[in-house]
């Protein structure tokens, strides 16, 4: 069974506590950034900021009377059923990692920091700009749906393999566990997680709700249904208004040549990589390239 997460704009306050609890509980450190007039912060994700809270504003009104309204929402990897990074991924270090054992809709896209070369590819073409290279771990991150906790298996967690941040008792202790520590966080009830099946039915209801009882005409849900070339999400939305007013793309485009790319690069990649000495030079030459393109990266 699909596992997901709900974000419900209509209950979300804007107050960052997921955002922070995201970065608290992957280890993420802080960067310094400039105040540009907004609450926004940081401006888009990054390496160690794998989700954040947009601060959209709309004008709800009238030329006469203008309706300014904010439009939260929160951002990051949607875990895409048909996943353009895990496509484009030449050696297999992007991919889908299956939640509960067997069981093959029950998945989190991910990247194995220890197989990952950083050719980008996958920061290219992803259709939600979502994942970033990190230069200081040579590797890619997007939001993990903390595998680590809904999977309740530390062990197969690849990031704290690669950082050597064992799992202590203290952290057990501290944090419950089987839930995403944002949806753990969040302090209204805008975030559920579960079975995408259960969160489907509890969107429709509130989006029938908000239409009947609150008379918010633009009530509809987001990522229910299959989203430009992406197919269907496992992070889903109820919003007020049109995804457009969230900073959501209605229709995100895969880049063309993704298909072909795929099986192409593919098959060699794994044969470069079999070869330790091709694969070595492979890692210090891309490396190399990417040294100081994280700061260069546009993003959402
Ligand atoms: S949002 Fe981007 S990084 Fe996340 S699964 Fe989809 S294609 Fe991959
Ligand atoms: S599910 Fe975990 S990794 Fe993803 S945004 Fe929430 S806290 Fe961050
Ligand atoms: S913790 Fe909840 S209410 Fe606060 S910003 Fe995040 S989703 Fe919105």
């Amino acid at each position: 069974m699909p596992k997901a997460i709900l974000f419900d704009a209509s209950k979300c306050s804007g107050c960052r506590a997921c955002q922070i609890a995201c970065k608290s509980w992957n280890q993420r450190g802080a960067t310094y950034t400039t105040n540009t007039g907004s609450y926004e912060n940081p401006p888009q994700l990054t390496s160690e900021c794998w989700m954040r809270i947009k601060f959209n504003e709309v004008d709800a009104g009238t030329a006469d009377t203008p309706d300014i309204k904010w439009r939260f929402t929160k951002y990051q990897c949607m875990h895409c059923e048909e996943a353009t990074c895990v496509k484009v991924c030449p050696s297999g270090a992007t991919a889908k990692h299956k939640v509960t054992s067997g069981d093959e809709e029950a998945y989190v896209v991910m990247t194995d920091a220890a197989k990952c070369v950083g050719c980008n590819y996958c920061v290219a073409t992803c259709p939600f700009k979502a994942c970033r290279y990190g230069e200081a771990d040579k590797s890619v991150f997007r939001c993990v749906m903390c595998f680590d906790r809904i999977s309740n298996d530390a062990a197969s967690f690849p990031h704290m393999q690669q950082f050597g941040k064992e799992w202590t008792e203290k952290m057990q202790a501290e944090f419950p566990r089987n839930i995403p520590a944002c949806v753990q966080t969040c302090t209204t009830g805008a975030l559920s997680f579960g079975e995408r099946e259960d969160l489907i039915k509890k969107a429709k209801a509130r989006v029938d709700y908000l239409k009947k009882e609150k008379k918010v005409a633009g009530a509809q849900t987001y990522g229910i249904d299959p989203v430009g070339g992406v197919g269907t999400l496992r992070y889903l939305y109820v919003l007020e208004d049109s995804p457009d007013a969230y900073g959501l793309p209605t229709d995100p485009k895969v880049p063309a040549g993704v298909e072909g790319w795929s099986l192409l690069a593919k098959p060699m990649g794994a044969f470069a990589l079999g070869g330790m000495v091709v694969a070595a030079a492979l890692n210090y030459v891309i490396h190399r390239r990417n040294a100081g393109l994280e700061s260069k990266e546009e993003g959402v």
